[in-house]
């Protein structure tokens, strides 16, 4: 059976407005001086930090500073539950909709904690959509998070799922799916879609087209359901 499986900030929602600005206000709050945005999105996504405390907490070194993390962690949710309210929706419910009409199962790896990840799915109406969800929280353990495969992995083994997609927006995504096919050798496909940043990464598909993203999916939808009608005695 084929999954496909979703990650949140740059896919489903676009957080340039939220989360970019709380790694800014955040790293600004403890060095006591102005960092520009464009800075935060150089080292958060030229080091594929896919965790936005680990990403603000580079963001404090490379400027010369340093942060209690737990006190950085505290700081971050303050600025980031001020500023939610100016996220996006990219992907429709409808699109999620249409998939699980083809019978594919739908899941969630995201490098949000699960209070974040109820907001945005609540917020959307999404919240039933989703037969699997994967957050921080969920996976614990620092050195297990994206881009690590064990995300991926628990939540290809929560679905139950044999093959997958994998629609991503940034170098940890693409890292995460690489390293799953090697570490549990189940094939899953890494889809870039690059509509709100703009990155030149492999994958085996990459569009930044909303339309062209539903059709691929959809493809791989009733190529699911073809193989598994060919299995059949
Ligand atoms: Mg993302």
């Amino acid at each position: 059976m084929k999954a496909i499986i979703f990650d949140v900030d740059g896919v489903i929602v676009d957080v340039r407005e939220s989360y970019h600005y709380a790694i800014k206000e955040t790293a600004e709050l403890f060095l006591g001086r102005e960092v520009p945005l464009s800075a935060v999105k150089e080292i958060k996504f030229s080091k594929s930090i896919n965790n936005d405390w680990d990403a603000t907490y580079e963001v404090i070194k490379e400027f010369g500073g340093e942060a209690d993390y737990d006190e950085l962690v505290e700081r971050f949710t303050e600025i980031y539950n001020r500023l939610k309210d100016r996220e996006k929706q990219i992907l429709p419910a409808e699109l999620f909709r249409e998939l699980k009409e083809k019978e594919v199962p739908l899941g969630i790896v995201t490098g949000r904690p699960k209070e974040d990840l109820e907001f945005v799915l609540e917020r959307f109406g999404l919240r039933d959509l989703f037969d699997v969800t994967v957050d921080e929280d969920d996976v614990g353990n620092r050195d297990l998070r994206k881009p690590h495969p064990y995300p991926l992995h628990l939540c290809m083994e929560l679905l139950g799922a044999e093959e997958g997609v994998y629609v991503g927006d940034n170098n940890a995504d693409r890292e995460m799916v690489y390293y799953y096919r090697k570490m549990y050798g189940k094939p899953v496909k890494f889809v870039h879609f690059k509509k709100v940043v703009e990155l030149d990464i492999p994958a085996d598909f990459s569009t930044e087209s909303e339309e062209k993203l539903r059709s691929f999916l959809l493809q791989e939808a009733c190529r699911s359901q073809g193989v598994e009608r060919v299995s059949l005695p």
